[in-house]
């Protein structure tokens, strides 16, 4: 039985992950759970699984110690998150955070050594100079979440001898918008932007996959992952997200991971640890079925360009890339800019920063903060 603390539980992801837990009751016990401010939720899956911890991030004290009177730990401070985190019963945490606020859960998690399941992709762009070294001096095992990550994570041996990695082929649905010209951008509306052809999930994320900044984020994810060069990967649409990415070997075999757009596949996977568990799932009808496969939309390389030069330069570019898009996408949620401007606000806060070294994690809130503000003077700019 593994002690489970799950970050984020009731967000999307948190939600596949209980599904998964629910189906194999005997192998988990679910221990922890953080959220930021969602009680009425939090309060069912407190009810349902009885975890002993619950995080509340964004707390309102009065109403939620009513709501957990039950439970014998709330936590509401980072210092008591990390205590817990640090506890010998942990045997798992899973970060699945939305945003750059899940960051300190993974780095708690790495920090004290665990076996971490990162769906929270943010905190591996921003801090992924400092987390992947943290990871091997604490013997953390980083397993990922994100389909594409843990599809890749499924196609490599498990001695991953890199020297024998000809390519990774990252795949991408293309979002709502791939057929639409740059132009047209500036005229999507919210709800359309929210409307994903494939994938059901978080807010943020969904914005992120109409623009392909998500592409962008998982690039830079799978460069830190898997310490593979940007030169390596390729990104390529394939709008039916059944293959969730493919790896080359430098003896011309690829091997793709395949299933239908769900995220309990990789949850499971990684929740297995290197076994298979049983789900429920919609197995692939392959009869009749077409793969296809597209280049990145027209109009949109100069994003990709812009993570390129992170994965090659590294320091505080991941941050100040991370931090532009989260603060251009709320404007853009409270309609405060249009969806092409999503893009103008990342370049121009990008291109106002040099490259640095980050020291520690104090520079990545430091250079996250100064990226905000930056990001929000070009917002006054422009709007
Ligand atoms: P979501 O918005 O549905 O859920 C976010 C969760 O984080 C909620 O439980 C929320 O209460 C919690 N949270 C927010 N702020 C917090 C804070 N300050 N302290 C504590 N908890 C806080 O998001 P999601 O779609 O589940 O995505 C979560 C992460 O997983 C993101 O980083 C996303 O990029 C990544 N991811 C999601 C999917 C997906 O299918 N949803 C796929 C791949 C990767
Ligand atoms: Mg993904």
């Amino acid at each position: 039985m593994k002690n489970i603390i799950l970050l984020g539980a009731t967000g999307s992801i948190g939600e596949s992950c209980l599904n998964v837990i629910r189906q194999n009751k005997k192998e988990f016990n679910l221990l922890g759970i953080g959220l930021g401010s969602n009680l009425d939720k939090a309060h069912k899956i407190a009810q349902e699984f009885e975890p002993e911890h619950i995080f509340i991030g964004e707390p309102d004290l009065d109403n939620s110690h009513q709501l957990f009177r039950r439970y014998p730990r709330i936590l509401n401070s980072e210092n008591e998150l990390q205590q817990l985190i640090q506890d010998s019963n942990v045997d798992i945490v899973v970060s699945a955070i939305s945003g750059f606020a899940g960051l300190k859960a993974s780095y708690f998690a790495i920090d004290a050594g665990k076996t971490i399941l990162v769906a929270n992709k943010e905190s591996i762009v921003a801090a992924g100079d400092i987390l992947i070294p943290l990871a091997e001096a604490k013997n953390s095992k980083i397993i990922p979440v994100d389909s594409e990550h843990n599809a890749i994570h499924q196609c490599l041996p498990s001695y991953r001898n890199l020297d024998e990695i000809a390519k990774i082929i990252i795949t991408a649905s293309g979002g709502p918008f791939k057929d639409k010209t740059f132009k047209e951008l500036a005229e999507v509306s919210l709800q359309d932007a929210l409307k994903h052809p494939t994938w059901s999930m978080g807010t943020k994320i969904t914005i992120d996959s109409a623009t392909l900044v998500n592409k962008c984020l998982e690039l830079i994810e799978a460069h830190h992952l898997f310490q593979i060069p940007e030169s390596k990967i390729e990104i390529v649409l394939h709008p039916q997200s059944i293959i969730h990415s493919m790896v080359t070997f430098i003896d011309g075999s690829t091997m793709a991971q395949m299933s239908n757009p769900n995220m309990e596949v990789p949850i499971a996977n990684a929740l297995g640890l290197g076994r298979r568990l049983p789900i429920n799932f919609e197995p692939i009808h392959f009869s009749g079925l077409n793969f296809s496969f597209e280049p990145i939309p027209e109009g949109r390389g100069v994003i990709f360009e812009i993570a390129r030069e992170v994965c090659n330069q590294g320091g505080n570019l991941g941050v100040i890339f991370n931090a532009a898009n989260e603060v251009a996408v709320e404007s853009f949620i409270n309609k405060d800019i249009n969806f092409a401007d999503i893009y103008r606000v990342i370049e121009r806060t990008f291109n106002s920063f040099p490259c640095s070294k980050l020291n520690n994690l104090d520079d990545v809130f430091e250079y996250d903060k100064q990226a905000r503000i930056q990001a929000e003077k070009v917002i006054k700019s422009i709007s």
